[in-house]
This record gives C-alpha cells, sequence and structure tokens, in this order.
C-alpha cells in the first residue's frame, strides 16, 4: 500500500500514574488505526491483562503471552493472536507478574522486548505497548523497544508532578539504553470541559509542551468505560460515541503526525462532536 512504512512505528502507552486511560488508549487507537488500514500489533506488559480482555480474549486461557517471549521460552510469531478487531495481539495475564524476578537473571533483560520485536517490525505498522502504572523493568523494557511514548494523562494538578518524574526518567533510558527514544505526544484523557481546574491545566500542558500535546482530546465517556466489560473497542461497540469517535480522531491525528502533515497544528483543539 502506497505510503507505508517499512518497518513498524513502536509506540509505548505509558504514565507511571494509575488509571489514567493507557489501556483504554492503546485498545482504542489500535482498533482505530487497523480501522484505518493499518497493519497492527497491541503488545499487553502489563501482567493486570486490561488490554488482553478489552480485546475480548479470556486471559486466563491466553497462553502462551508476552510472559514466555521475555523469557525466551516462545516466539513472538507464535504467540500473537489475531482478534476480531483486525489486529494481532501478544497477551498478558497475571503469571507476567513473575518476569520481574526471573528477568534479572537473564541477559540483556532490559533488552528482551526489543530484540523479540525485531522479527516482527516489517510486518506492522504500528506496534502499540500498553505499559504497567509503574516504572518497573516490564516498563523499560517497553521504553527500550519504542520510537516514541504517548502519555496519557487527565488533566488534574497531581498529572503535573508525575509528568516532571516520568520525562526525568525518559531522559534517563535516551541516555543509557535508547538513544533515539522521543516523546510523541501526551494525550488529555477523561477530559470534563467543565471543571476549571481542567482547563486550566490543559492550558498549561500546552504552554509547557506546544505541539506535543495531540490536538484531540479525550472526552469522559461512559461507553468508553462499558466497551471493555463486552470484550470490544469502542468502534465496534457503540461506533457513534463521542469515546469512539475521540479515538478516531486520535488515529488520524497519529498517522498525520507519522507522515509529517503538522499543516493543521495552528487549528484550536478537537474533540469529538466538533470543535471546542
Ligand atoms: P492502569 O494504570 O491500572 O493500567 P490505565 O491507565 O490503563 O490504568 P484505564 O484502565 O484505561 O487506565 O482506565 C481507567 C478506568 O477509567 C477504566 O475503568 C476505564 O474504563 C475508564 N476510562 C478510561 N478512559 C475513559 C474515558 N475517556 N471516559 C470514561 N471512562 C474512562
Ligand atoms: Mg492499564
Amino acid at each position: 500500500m502506497q505510503g507505508r512504512v517499512q518497518l513498524a512505528t513502536v509506540i509505548a502507552v505509558t504514565n507511571q500514574k494509575g488509571g489514567v486511560g493507557k489501556t483504554t488508549t492503546a485498545v482504542n487507537l489500535a482498533a482505530c488505526l487497523a480501522e484505518l488500514g493499518q497493519r497492527v500489533l497491541l503488545i499487553d506488559l502489563d501482567p493486570q491483562g486490561n488490554a488482553t480482555t478489552g480485546c475480548g480474549v479470556v486471559k486466563r486461557e491466553a497462553m502462551p503471552t508476552v510472559y514466555q517471549v521475555l523469557i525466551g521460552s516462545s516466539t513472538l510469531l507464535g504467540t500473537c493472536l489475531r482478534t476480531d478487531f483486525a489486529f494481532d495481539l501478544l497477551p498478558a495475564n497475571r503469571e507476567l507478574a513473575g518476569a520481574e524476578v526471573d528477568l534479572i537473571e537473564l541477559v540483556r533483560r532490559e533488552y528482551r522486548l526489543r530484540e523479540a520485536l525485531a522479527a516482527v517490525r516489517g510486518s506492522y505498522d504500528f506496534i502499540l505497548l500498553d505499559c504497567p502504572p509503574a516504572l518497573n523493568l516490564l516498563t523499560v523494557n517497553g521504553l527500550v523497544a519504542a520510537d516514541r511514548v504517548m502519555i496519557p494523562m487527565q488533566c488534574e494538578y497531581y498529572a503535573l508532578e508525575g509528568l516532571t518524574d516520568l520525562v526525568a526518567t525518559l531522559k534517563k533510558v535516551r541516555a543509557h539504553l535508547n538513544p533515539v527514544l522521543e516523546i510523541e505526544g501526551l494525550l488529555r484523557t477523561m477530559f470534563d470541559p467543565r471543571s476549571t481546574l481542567t482547563q486550566q491545566v490543559s492550558r498549561d500542558l500546552e504552554g509547557h509542551f506546544g505541539g506535543k500535546v495531540y490536538r484531540t482530546i479525550i472526552p469522559r465517556n461512559v461507553r468508553l468505560a462499558e466497551a471493555p466489560s463486552h470484550g470490544k473497542p469502542a468502534i465496534a461497540f457503540d461506533r457513534a460515541s463521542k469515546g469512539a469517535q475521540a479515538y478516531l480522531a486520535l488515529a488520524h491525528e497519529t498517522l498525520a503526525r507519522q507522515r509529517g502533515q503538522a499543516a493543521t497544528a495552528k487549528e484550536p483543539p478537537v474533540t469529538a462532536g466538533g470543535r471546542r
């Protein structure tokens, strides 16, 4: 297909703060990029296995998982599953919690995922990594494997504090382990425009990070919270919902960034359902 990149862009969806919308973003962006014709692999790097469940895969039945890939007892190709939503999934379950200890004894423990991905980077356009809410060895494996980092965040006071820690960690990873790592963007999630604090933090973010802040804003939308219990991304669960439409807009923006088309950067932010 014309315009396709040769090697997949690997994007780690990460924030050490819990419950900010990492998994919701990873699953929905995977589904929306697939909908736009992209070849997508989603990797669940969290022992909670929420991305696995959100794709309709029963995590206790998923075997082998990313855990076996990390410790080298299964190949990535032999472990990926095809979801019902036109993208592939490398699942995870609670067993992955043991990886933290098991990896310590292995050589090049920070590079295990990166080296496993080398075999499949030519087969996908995007590889998305759903990282756990911690700066542990699993997250480091994600950051070392990634080209870019997408940071979902809620626009609240403590979010900015957490961001400082995350940016410092990214600098360290870049200095010691992965010199090409870049911030792809900061994504405002669960956005409630009625809150004055939200508006203020959102403006501060734009002030500090400028073009790194995605123009697309993900609104707080109950359909996004309901979709995982049906094992579906929002576009398959309720396509017309504001949440699903916002993630479609994010997929378009991700592609536009990928293609270097920042021509619309001066326009005001967009939420699902129209301009704000
Ligand atoms: P963790 O740090 O535990 O991995 P997370 O950062 O992956 O969490 P999610 O699991 O995506 O965050 O979201 C946390 C909760 O908020 C979930 O119940 C999810 O369904 C809900 N949620 C996420 N985004 C939205 C949204 N835009 N509107 C409403 N609910 C949302
Ligand atoms: Mg999660």
